[in-house]
């Protein structure tokens, strides 16, 4: 399998994963438990109980941590000066 890459003024790069029909089916599997736990959470969850916490390390590089109320907005914007500056 090949992911290509592509940014402007740059030749297009490209990275290769192996992937065959035993991987795949590898994939399916764990897929198919985690989508079972998720179930039974959600049985339960529908039930009284509440469903599984994180402990809060995986957040602090989650996409979703303002939303999850993981981080406060203001700090969501905390490291906007490492961004490099867009020359438009
Ligand atoms: S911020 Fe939310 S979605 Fe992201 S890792 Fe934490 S709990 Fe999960």
């Amino acid at each position: 399998m090949t992911y290509w890459f592509m940014e402007p003024g740059k030749p297009p790069a490209s990275l290769r994963f192996q992937y065959n029909a035993t991987l795949h089916q590898q994939t399916q599997q764990d897929l198919a438990q985690t989508l079972g736990q998720l179930t039974e959470w959600l049985k339960n969850y529908d039930a009284g109980e509440p469903l599984p916490q994180v402990d809060g390390r995986p957040c602090q590089s989650c996409a979703f941590a303002v939303r999850c109320q993981k981080v406060r907005r203001e700090e969501e914007w905390l490291g906007v000066e490492a961004i490099e500056e867009v020359v438009i």
